[in-house]
């Protein structure tokens, strides 16, 4: 065993890790950046959301040109070659994790291939990828473990006919028949590529919704679109049974108080949520406490309950989302190198890039009912939109969730093909505390998407052009 040191040791080089250790050896720092794999990327790059977003984009090319005909273009039905896909998006992960090597390499940060686990609360064992250990004291520890897929017992985790999202994305085979279980967002984007090469996929949710918790508003764009794509979406239904046979997977459904089913999938994808990665990390040992879902309890300065050591990402609590990671990076580098700030971002946007895409920031109107917020609600229907028509895709809406007395703009949802790129502005305008008419005020490009934005603002003022609805009097 050799001793080595560092001021800041980062446990994980997912988009939380690498952001952190970028930044604290731009601060001046000393830092050691450990994961097993060859460059910086975690779950987000190697096997997330840029692999899934690669396939994704393939799958929307797929179905936009289907759609060309009605536009007297027609291509003909897609030739999939499933190894060049599949070496198309291993170069794209390629591509980006390189760079983040040499930027590791730029910053002169020493990056160490192992698995690390807290000997103390001042060093840690690291065990390289051929089992060598050796041991690494620390000042400041940040753990970015991330998280792991969630597993049911009913599957053989060892089966090749039971994917995980990793092996959804290794894109082996094209199945003719996919059982997705779990309709949350990794189910139906991985349902989604699959759809598009030609699987017929099924979707399995035993909650009433597709995508639980999020406004239903902006899911029924999506389910209406994923209904048309997909062979079957199941709501309200449980999977009671699973056997692995010769021609695929024999599976038992029971929808809510109907008679069991039994259909045969060659394939089964399991995407039932994730969970945060702690195990084997040894922090019992240092005092570092967990909640009652798992995740490492931190405050709002990213701090453990153990002096010195800070957890950011998936590992350290929702929404699991690389951006959230890497806002929480800033906050822990920041502190470690003395200044005292804190994470509270007036929103954290989410996307579900699906078929049309989903996203939403701050408030939303559920959210709001329950907690027994009065708010006062703006739609703006897309087939109101100029640049919507002229793509075809009239199949969105741009809601507002504002203040009626302030007029503050308290949380924003979009569906529409683009909606995870729109969301931004709406997500600057609630961290810049803009209201109704800071937005119907600003210039916004025609014809662009982002007019819907502006419109769905003039809506609260009852002065929308393009949409009528009278300004709701007070009563
Ligand atoms: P991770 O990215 O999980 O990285 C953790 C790293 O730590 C890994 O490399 C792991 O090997 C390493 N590690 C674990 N234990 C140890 C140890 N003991 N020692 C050393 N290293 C260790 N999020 C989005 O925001 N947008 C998306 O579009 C999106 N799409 C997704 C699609 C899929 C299919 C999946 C699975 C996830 C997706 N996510 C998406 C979620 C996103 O990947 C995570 O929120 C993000 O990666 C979390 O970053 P992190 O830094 O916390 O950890």
């Amino acid at each position: 065993m050799t001793d080595k040191k560092t001021q800041v040791a980062v446990i994980g080089a997912g988009p939380g890790g690498y952001a952190a250790a970028f930044l604290a050896a731009d601060l001046g720092m000393a830092v050691t950046l450990i994961d097993p794999e060859q460059n910086p990327g975690g779950v987000c790059l190697y096997r997330g959301c840029i692999p899934s977003k690669a396939l994704l984009h393939v799958s929307r090319l797929i179905t936009e040109a289907a759609g060309a005909d009605a536009w007297g273009v027609s291509f003909g039905k897609p030739k999939i070659d499933i190894g060049k896909m599949r070496r198309w998006k291993s170069d794209v992960v390629g591509a980006l994790t390189s760079g983040l090597g040499r930027l590791v390499t730029q910053r002169k940060i020493d990056h160490v291939r192992a698995t690390a686990e807290f000997l103390d609360d001042r060093s840690v064992t690291l065990t390289d990828n051929e089992g060598k250990k050796s041991t690494l004291k620390f000042e400041h520890a940040i753990v970015a473990t991330g998280s792991r897929a969630s597993k049911i017992p009913m599957f053989p985790p060892d089966s090749d006919r039971i994917w995980n999202s990793q092996k959804a994305l290794d894109l082996k085979t094209v199945p003719k028949t996919l059982l997705v279980v779990g309709g949350g967002y990794i189910g139906l984007e991985l349902g989604s590529v699959y759809a598009a090469i030609g699987s017929k996929v099924t979707v399995v949710e035993k909650l009433p919704h597709l995508l639980t918790g999020v406004d239903r508003d902006l899911v029924r764009f999506l389910h209406k679109g994923l209904a048309e794509r997909f062979e079957s979406i199941l709501l309200n239904t449980t999977l009671t049974e699973a056997k692995i046979q010769k021609n695929g997977v024999k599976v038992t459904f029971r929808e809510q108080d109907e008679k069991p089913q039994t259909r045969v999938f060659q394939q089964i994808l399991v995407a039932v949520g994730r969970r945060p990665a702690t195990d084997g990390l040894g922090l019992s040992k240092i005092g570092v406490t967990l909640n009652g879902e798992g995740f490492i309890q931190i405050d709002a300065h990213c701090r453990t309950t153990a002096g010195g050591i800070y957890a950011i990402g998936d590992v350290a609590g929702h929404p699991m989302l690389a951006h959230k990671a890497a806002y929480e990076a800033r906050i822990a580098v920041e502190n470690i190198a003395g200044k005292e700030v804190i994470a509270d971002p007036a929103a954290i946007p989410a996307v579900v890039f699906t078929d049309p895409e989903i996203a939403w920031t701050g408030l939303t109107e559920s959210a709001a009912k329950e907690k027994g917020i009065t708010v006062e609600v703006t739609r703006f229907p897309w087939a109101a939109s100029g640049r919507a028509v002229t793509l075809g895709r009239s199949d969105g809406l741009t809601k507002l969730i504002i203040d009626p007395d302030s007029e503050r703009l308290l949380g924003v949802g979009i569906v529409g093909p683009g909606a995870g790129e729109l969301i931004s502005e709406a997500t600057l305008a609630l961290e810049m505390g803009a209201n109704a008419t800071d937005v119907a005020l600003t210039i916004h490009p025609h014809p662009t998407l982002s007019e819907t934005f502006k419109e769905a603002a003039d809506i609260f003022h009852g002065t929308a052009t393009h949409y009528y609805r009278p300004k709701r009097t007070k009563k």
